[in-house]
């Protein structure tokens, strides 16, 4: 039975849910500047989770966002002279360069908070109907006083919460606590029309109104990183619960654990102020992986390079072992060990480290045995995501891609002609929201080498060298 730490209740919960249709929402980023290493563990962490929810036969909705309106994205492009929504498209390209060369499977719906403006502006006029809001000089705000529940989340106290807020001069809220749904326009800054004035959401709204246009008003897992649960998810809990009170809005709320920099400081003039793209080009997106697989997810995590290069090096020795196998799930003990590690809050150090006593004591295993753990080893890791893509020597046979379209009802004469056939099929089972079988699809063509992507920049490519 799969149990995870639920952020609400502080506690380790089982998690009980229909298998039909499972909602998760992960707060994806504010497109401000490039990714670091805190963006990549959050996307791959929770893409171990998503994998294994698969993996357990749950049919799955994922949507991650992208905050492409925000005070820091107009204070940014303004230092670089350019409008907001270039550096917005410009951060949100490395993203998506970044998950996809992680690997990380991609959402079923990545909504931009800019087409869903009004969407947003709907929901804020539901708080102010239920009286739970309040429009004053320099925007909207949302009464906290109103929601009895303030903090609950959190676990804050009321006067922490007001001690630590920075009031800014041009807001005029009844309270300190009290956080802006919609902000007015100042001279020269990007805004919208709506009844109140001209402006811009605030981030908080902008998740609960894509949740409830995307997903509808409960979800089962909301996830993002542990520095969001205060002020955004806190905030987003009340806005949910004031236009919809009598719904749960979530079920799990789950959060990854922040990574601590070794006391290092990264700063250029140290010449170590590496981001995200840069460690990926670097080292691959297996060894990422593997190297944020090594903690748990809710666990700060260290890094520095050596880290990396260790993790490289450890990452090697589990290649090196499986690399003349295909993958298959023959040691049925090491499939329930897997999953008894995951089922564990997603325990995936404690199974690297069993791995490893495993494998050091190959050498007493005959050769059925070896073969086994081999195979289920490389399945494992199949699962969790990982492609052994840089590591694969071995070109494909055109007989082993006409097989593989064969496979499909695709008769083959070139990888371009039977691509297009192919992806027609995919693109059917996608209109059709069979996500499942376009997502193994996906993972099938790539074990010929060919690559797709969705979303914006969808495509494919042919990788056989
Ligand atoms: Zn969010």
């Amino acid at each position: 039975m799969l149990k995870l730490y639920n952020s609400y209740s502080n506690s380790l919960e089982e998690v009980l849910l229909s298998k039909d249709k499972v909602k998760v929402y992960l707060c994806g980023p504010t497109v401000q500047s490039s990714p670091h290493i805190g963006h990549g563990r959050s996307a791959v962490v929770f893409d171990f989770f998503i994998r294994y929810l698969k993996y357990l036969d749950f049919n799955i909705s994922f949507v991650r966002n992208i905050t492409d309106i925000e005070d820091k994205i107009i204070l940014k492009s303004a230092e670089q002279n350019i409008d907001f929504k270039e550096l917005a498209e410009n951060v949100t390209k490395e993203f998506k360069d970044a998950y996809s060369n992680l690997n990380c499977i991609p959402p079923d719906v990545e909504p931009k908070a800019t087409e869903y403006i009004d969407e947003i502006l709907l929901y804020i006029q539901k708080i102010l109907d239920e009286d739970m809001g309040y429009v004053s000089g320099s925007g909207v705000y949302f009464d906290t006083a109103s929601y009895a529940d303030y903090l609950k989340l959190s676990g804050r106290k009321l006067d922490e919460v007001i001690s630590g807020t920075r009031v800014d001069i041009v807001e005029d809220k009844k309270a300190p606590e009290d956080f802006v749904l919609w902000k007015f326009a100042k001279e020269g800054e990007p805004y919208w029309e709506s009844t109140w004035g001209k402006g811009r959401p605030g981030w908080h709204i902008e998740c609960s109104a894509m949740i409830n246009s995307i997903l509808g008003n409960d979800i089962d897992f909301h996830c993002g990183g542990n520095d969001l649960i205060f002020p955004h998810h806190e905030n987003e809990l009340a806005q949910s619960k004031a236009a919809y009170p009598d719904n749960e809005f979530v079920k799990y709320w789950l959060h990854n654990g922040m990574i601590n920099l070794s006391g290092k400081k990264m700063s250029k003039s140290e010449g170590n102020s590496k981001f995200l793209n840069d460690y990926i080009d670097e080292y691959g997106g297996d060894v990422m992986r593997f190297y944020f697989l090594r903690a748990q997810y809710r666990s700060p995590q260290e890094f520095s390079e050596d880290l990396l290069i260790e993790s490289k090096t450890t990452f090697k020795k589990i290649v090196e072992f499986v690399s003349t196998v295909k993958p298959a799930p023959t040691n049925s003990e090491l499939i329930n060990l897997f999953k008894k590690c995951m089922d564990d809050d997603l325990n995936t150090p404690k199974f690297i480290g069993e791995v490893f006593t495993q494998i050091n004591n190959a050498a007493s295993l005959d050769e059925k045995m070896l073969g086994d753990l081999k195979s289920t080893l490389r399945y494992i890791f199949q699962i969790l995501g990982f492609t052994f893509e840089e590591t694969s020597t071995k070109r494909v046979s055109i007989d082993e891609i006409k097989i593989f379209f064969e496979g499909y009802g695709v008769s083959f004469t070139s990888v371009e002609q039977a691509m297009k056939d192919f992806l027609v099929i995919r693109e059917t089972y996608r209109s059709n929201k069979k996500y499942e079988i376009a997502d193994n699809m996906r993972t099938d063509a790539l074990n010929i080498g060919i690559k797709i992507e969705d979303g914006n920049d969808n495509g494919w490519s042919w990788n056989n060298n």
